[in-house]
Protein backbone atom coordinates (compact mmCIF):
# COMPACT_ATOMS: atom_id res chain seq x y z
CA UNK A 1 0.00 0.00 0.00
CA UNK A 2 1.13 3.58 -0.70
CA UNK A 3 1.86 5.61 2.00
CA UNK A 4 0.21 7.96 3.35
CA UNK A 5 0.22 11.85 2.54
CA UNK A 6 1.61 14.58 4.70
CA UNK A 7 -0.75 17.72 5.31
CA UNK A 8 -0.21 20.22 3.30
CA UNK A 9 2.66 22.44 4.89
CA UNK A 10 1.58 26.38 4.34
CA UNK A 11 5.19 27.19 6.06
CA UNK A 12 6.44 26.17 2.38
CA UNK A 13 2.79 27.80 0.77
CA UNK A 14 1.55 24.12 -0.25
CA UNK A 15 -1.48 24.20 -2.07
CA UNK A 16 -1.98 21.08 -4.35
CA UNK A 17 -3.18 21.32 -7.55
CA UNK A 18 -6.09 18.66 -7.97
CA UNK A 19 -8.15 19.74 -11.12
CA UNK A 20 -7.03 17.62 -14.37
CA UNK A 21 -8.49 20.03 -16.70
CA UNK A 22 -6.19 23.21 -15.48
CA UNK A 23 -3.30 20.72 -14.89
CA UNK A 24 -3.67 19.90 -18.71
CA UNK A 25 -4.03 23.91 -19.44
CA UNK A 26 -0.52 24.61 -17.28
CA UNK A 27 0.71 21.27 -19.16
CA UNK A 28 -0.21 22.70 -22.58
CA UNK A 29 1.08 26.06 -21.72
CA UNK A 30 4.50 24.43 -20.84
CA UNK A 31 4.35 22.54 -23.76
CA UNK A 32 7.03 19.68 -22.75
CA UNK A 33 9.21 17.76 -25.58
CA UNK A 34 11.81 15.31 -25.58
CA UNK A 35 15.03 17.09 -25.98
CA UNK A 36 14.26 20.09 -24.00
CA UNK A 37 15.90 20.99 -20.41
CA UNK A 38 13.00 20.99 -18.09
CA UNK A 39 13.28 21.95 -14.21
CA UNK A 40 10.26 22.08 -12.36
CA UNK A 41 10.25 24.15 -8.76
CA UNK A 42 7.77 23.24 -6.20
CA UNK A 43 6.55 19.48 -7.46
CA UNK A 44 4.85 18.33 -4.76
CA UNK A 45 2.60 15.57 -4.86
CA UNK A 46 3.12 15.29 -8.42
CA UNK A 47 0.28 16.62 -10.13
CA UNK A 48 2.66 18.78 -12.82
CA UNK A 49 5.35 16.55 -12.87
CA UNK A 50 3.53 13.27 -13.64
CA UNK A 51 2.71 14.54 -17.04
CA UNK A 52 5.98 16.73 -17.51
CA UNK A 53 8.00 13.75 -16.99
CA UNK A 54 5.58 11.14 -19.02
CA UNK A 55 6.08 13.87 -22.27
CA UNK A 56 9.87 14.95 -21.77
CA UNK A 57 10.82 11.57 -20.65
CA UNK A 58 13.03 13.46 -18.71
CA UNK A 59 12.75 15.93 -15.60
CA UNK A 60 14.76 17.90 -13.03
CA UNK A 61 12.83 18.96 -9.91
CA UNK A 62 13.82 21.29 -6.86
CA UNK A 63 11.64 21.02 -3.80
CA UNK A 64 12.47 21.74 -0.29
CA UNK A 65 9.84 18.95 1.39
CA UNK A 66 12.23 15.91 2.26
CA UNK A 67 8.75 14.07 2.93
CA UNK A 68 7.47 14.99 -0.40
CA UNK A 69 10.52 14.59 -2.21
CA UNK A 70 11.60 11.07 -1.30
CA UNK A 71 7.70 9.66 -1.60
CA UNK A 72 7.82 11.04 -5.71
CA UNK A 73 9.34 8.75 -7.29
CA UNK A 74 7.54 5.99 -5.84
CA UNK A 75 4.27 7.87 -6.54
CA UNK A 76 5.20 8.38 -10.23
CA UNK A 77 7.14 5.25 -11.03
CA UNK A 78 9.97 7.21 -12.31
CA UNK A 79 13.54 5.99 -12.43
CA UNK A 80 16.25 8.47 -10.91
CA UNK A 81 17.08 8.86 -14.86
CA UNK A 82 14.34 10.02 -15.91
CA UNK A 83 13.76 12.22 -12.75
CA UNK A 84 16.41 14.09 -11.13
CA UNK A 85 14.96 15.29 -7.52
CA UNK A 86 17.20 17.95 -5.90
CA UNK A 87 15.50 18.26 -2.40
CA UNK A 88 17.01 21.78 -1.63
CA UNK A 89 15.89 25.40 -1.19
CA UNK A 90 14.91 26.55 -4.70
CA UNK A 91 16.76 30.26 -3.55
CA UNK A 92 20.18 28.53 -3.26
CA UNK A 93 19.80 26.48 -6.53
CA UNK A 94 21.35 27.34 -9.25
CA UNK A 95 20.94 26.25 -12.93
CA UNK A 96 24.89 25.40 -13.72
CA UNK A 97 25.06 22.80 -11.42
CA UNK A 98 22.74 20.78 -13.76
CA UNK A 99 25.68 21.33 -16.39
CA UNK A 100 25.40 22.52 -19.69
CA UNK A 101 22.46 23.08 -21.90
CA UNK A 102 22.80 24.87 -25.50
CA UNK A 103 19.51 25.41 -26.00
CA UNK A 104 18.46 26.91 -22.74
CA UNK A 105 16.34 25.68 -19.75
CA UNK A 106 12.62 25.58 -20.02
CA UNK A 107 12.16 26.32 -16.20
CA UNK A 108 8.51 25.89 -14.96
CA UNK A 109 6.07 25.38 -11.89
CA UNK A 110 3.27 26.27 -10.03
CA UNK A 111 5.27 28.48 -7.40
CA UNK A 112 5.25 28.55 -3.31
CA UNK A 113 3.16 31.77 -3.27
CA UNK A 114 5.07 33.18 -0.06
CA UNK A 115 8.46 33.31 -1.94
CA UNK A 116 8.00 34.01 -5.79
CA UNK A 117 8.77 37.88 -6.12
CA UNK A 118 12.74 36.72 -4.74
CA UNK A 119 12.51 33.51 -6.56
CA UNK A 120 12.20 35.51 -10.04
CA UNK A 121 14.99 37.92 -8.93
CA UNK A 122 17.30 34.73 -8.69
CA UNK A 123 16.19 33.38 -11.96
CA UNK A 124 16.87 36.93 -13.36
CA UNK A 125 20.43 36.68 -12.13
CA UNK A 126 20.47 33.37 -14.51
CA UNK A 127 18.65 34.71 -17.65
CA UNK A 128 21.31 34.17 -19.57
CA UNK A 129 20.62 29.56 -18.88
CA UNK A 130 16.80 30.29 -19.61
CA UNK A 131 14.98 29.86 -22.94
CA UNK A 132 11.54 30.32 -21.45
CA UNK A 133 9.65 30.27 -18.12
CA UNK A 134 5.63 28.99 -17.19
CA UNK A 135 4.88 30.00 -13.98
CA UNK A 136 1.46 30.07 -11.68
CA UNK A 137 1.86 32.43 -8.94
CA UNK A 138 -0.73 35.23 -7.54
CA UNK A 139 -2.65 37.06 -9.74
CA UNK A 140 -1.03 40.26 -7.70
CA UNK A 141 2.25 39.95 -8.63
CA UNK A 142 1.52 38.40 -12.48
CA UNK A 143 -0.11 41.68 -12.46
CA UNK A 144 3.26 43.69 -11.08
CA UNK A 145 5.12 41.88 -13.81
CA UNK A 146 3.12 43.05 -16.44
CA UNK A 147 2.25 46.75 -15.24
CA UNK A 148 3.40 49.62 -17.07
CA UNK A 149 4.78 53.16 -16.38
CA UNK A 150 2.19 55.25 -14.17
CA UNK A 151 0.17 52.06 -13.15
CA UNK A 152 0.00 51.74 -9.11
CA UNK A 153 1.33 48.21 -9.46
CA UNK A 154 4.68 49.09 -11.52
CA UNK A 155 7.91 49.09 -9.16
CA UNK A 156 11.00 47.33 -9.34
CA UNK A 157 9.16 44.19 -10.22
CA UNK A 158 8.07 45.73 -13.12
CA UNK A 159 10.94 47.00 -14.54
CA UNK A 160 13.85 44.31 -14.08
CA UNK A 161 11.18 41.50 -15.52
CA UNK A 162 10.81 43.80 -18.65
CA UNK A 163 14.09 44.05 -19.17
CA UNK A 164 14.74 40.80 -19.41
CA UNK A 165 11.93 39.60 -20.86
CA UNK A 166 8.73 39.62 -22.66
CA UNK A 167 6.15 39.03 -19.98
CA UNK A 168 2.57 36.97 -21.48
CA UNK A 169 -0.57 36.73 -18.61
CA UNK A 170 -1.99 33.50 -20.21
CA UNK A 171 -4.83 32.57 -18.00
CA UNK A 172 -5.94 32.86 -14.61
CA UNK A 173 -7.29 30.45 -12.12
CA UNK A 174 -9.60 30.42 -9.50
CA UNK A 175 -8.58 29.24 -5.54
CA UNK A 176 -11.05 25.90 -6.29
CA UNK A 177 -8.23 24.14 -8.64
CA UNK A 178 -6.12 23.65 -5.37
CA UNK A 179 -5.95 21.63 -2.31
CA UNK A 180 -5.83 23.46 0.48
CA UNK A 181 -7.58 26.65 -1.83
CA UNK A 182 -5.53 29.45 -1.40
CA UNK A 183 -6.80 33.04 -0.36
CA UNK A 184 -5.78 35.16 -3.72
CA UNK A 185 -6.51 34.28 -7.30
CA UNK A 186 -3.76 32.81 -9.56
CA UNK A 187 -2.37 33.66 -12.73
CA UNK A 188 -0.39 31.90 -15.15
CA UNK A 189 2.66 33.37 -16.78
CA UNK A 190 5.23 32.90 -19.64
CA UNK A 191 8.45 35.17 -19.83
CA UNK A 192 10.49 34.88 -22.27
CA UNK A 193 14.20 35.88 -21.64
CA UNK A 194 15.17 38.36 -24.52
CA UNK A 195 18.11 40.32 -25.61
CA UNK A 196 17.60 43.74 -25.20
CA UNK A 197 18.01 45.61 -28.89
CA UNK A 198 21.55 47.52 -28.53
CA UNK A 199 20.29 51.14 -28.19
CA UNK A 200 18.15 49.86 -25.31
CA UNK A 201 21.07 48.12 -23.38
CA UNK A 202 22.25 48.39 -19.62
CA UNK A 203 25.86 48.92 -20.13
CA UNK A 204 26.71 47.84 -16.33
CA UNK A 205 24.30 45.34 -15.41
CA UNK A 206 24.75 45.68 -11.78
CA UNK A 207 24.53 49.27 -12.13
CA UNK A 208 21.19 49.26 -13.91
CA UNK A 209 19.96 46.94 -10.83
CA UNK A 210 21.25 48.80 -8.39
CA UNK A 211 19.76 52.28 -9.14
CA UNK A 212 16.25 50.96 -10.06
CA UNK A 213 16.58 48.87 -6.71
CA UNK A 214 17.24 52.78 -5.07
CA UNK A 215 14.48 54.82 -7.27
CA UNK A 216 11.71 52.78 -6.15
CA UNK A 217 13.03 52.52 -2.29
CA UNK A 218 11.37 55.73 -1.69
CA UNK A 219 8.37 55.57 -4.29
CA UNK A 220 7.08 58.83 -3.16
CA UNK A 221 10.38 61.10 -2.97
CA UNK A 222 11.05 62.72 -6.47
CA UNK A 223 14.14 60.88 -8.46
CA UNK A 224 16.52 63.77 -7.14
CA UNK A 225 16.00 62.87 -3.66
CA UNK A 226 15.83 59.29 -3.91
CA UNK A 227 19.17 59.42 -6.41
CA UNK A 228 21.04 61.47 -3.59
CA UNK A 229 24.39 60.45 -2.77
CA UNK A 230 24.03 57.79 -5.50
CA UNK A 231 24.04 59.90 -8.68
CA UNK A 232 24.60 63.59 -9.41
CA UNK A 233 21.14 65.91 -10.98
CA UNK A 234 23.22 66.38 -13.67
CA UNK A 235 23.11 62.21 -14.42
CA UNK A 236 19.36 62.73 -14.54
CA UNK A 237 19.14 65.86 -16.77
CA UNK A 238 22.05 63.98 -19.19
CA UNK A 239 19.65 60.81 -19.58
CA UNK A 240 16.96 63.39 -20.62
CA UNK A 241 14.55 62.78 -17.40
CA UNK A 242 13.25 65.32 -15.20
CA UNK A 243 15.07 65.47 -11.75
CA UNK A 244 11.23 66.03 -10.21
CA UNK A 245 9.95 62.95 -11.53
CA UNK A 246 8.80 59.97 -9.68
CA UNK A 247 10.60 56.10 -10.31
CA UNK A 248 7.37 55.11 -11.08
CA UNK A 249 7.13 57.97 -14.06
CA UNK A 250 10.13 56.06 -16.01
CA UNK A 251 10.10 53.40 -18.55
CA UNK A 252 12.45 50.40 -18.90
CA UNK A 253 14.22 52.64 -21.69
CA UNK A 254 14.49 55.66 -19.32
CA UNK A 255 16.15 53.49 -16.27
CA UNK A 256 18.50 52.14 -18.94
CA UNK A 257 19.48 55.62 -20.42
CA UNK A 258 19.53 56.82 -16.58
CA UNK A 259 22.21 53.79 -15.48
CA UNK A 260 23.90 54.42 -18.34
CA UNK A 261 24.75 58.09 -17.97
CA UNK A 262 25.88 57.29 -14.41
CA UNK A 263 28.19 54.48 -15.95
CA UNK A 264 29.20 57.31 -18.74
CA UNK A 265 30.12 59.62 -15.50
CA UNK A 266 31.87 57.14 -13.29
CA UNK A 267 34.27 56.04 -16.41
CA UNK A 268 35.05 59.87 -16.86
CA UNK A 269 35.98 60.32 -12.98
CA UNK A 270 38.24 56.68 -13.45
N1 LIG B 1 3.53 21.48 -8.08
C1 LIG B 1 2.62 21.06 -7.03
C2 LIG B 1 1.19 21.26 -7.49
O1 LIG B 1 0.98 22.05 -8.42
O2 LIG B 1 0.30 20.63 -6.93
C3 LIG B 1 2.87 21.81 -5.72
C4 LIG B 1 2.79 23.31 -5.78
S1 LIG B 1 2.84 24.11 -4.19
C5 LIG B 1 2.04 25.65 -4.56
C6 LIG B 1 4.52 24.67 -4.02
C7 LIG B 1 5.58 23.58 -3.87
O3 LIG B 1 6.85 24.23 -3.71
C8 LIG B 1 5.40 22.70 -2.67
O4 LIG B 1 5.65 21.36 -3.04
C9 LIG B 1 6.47 23.18 -1.67
O5 LIG B 1 6.92 22.20 -0.77
C10 LIG B 1 7.56 23.64 -2.61
N2 LIG B 1 8.43 24.67 -2.03
C11 LIG B 1 8.10 25.65 -1.15
N3 LIG B 1 9.15 26.43 -0.85
C12 LIG B 1 10.19 25.93 -1.57
C13 LIG B 1 11.56 26.31 -1.68
N4 LIG B 1 12.06 27.35 -1.01
N5 LIG B 1 12.37 25.57 -2.49
C14 LIG B 1 11.87 24.50 -3.18
N6 LIG B 1 10.57 24.11 -3.12
C15 LIG B 1 9.74 24.81 -2.33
Amino acid sequence: MAAPLPPPRKRYGQHFLHDPAIIARIVEAIDPRPGRRLVEIGPGRGALTAPLVEAAGELDVVEIDRELAAMLPTRLGATPQRLRIHCQDVLDFRLEVLGTSPSGYDVVGNLPYNISTPLIFHLLEQVDLIRTMVFMLQKEVADRMAASPGNKQYGRLSVMVQYHCLVDRLFSIGPGAFTPPPRVASTVIRLTPRKPPAGELARNAAGFSAVVARAFSTRRKTLRNALRGFCNTEHILEAGIDPGARAEALSVADFVRLSNAIATARCRVM
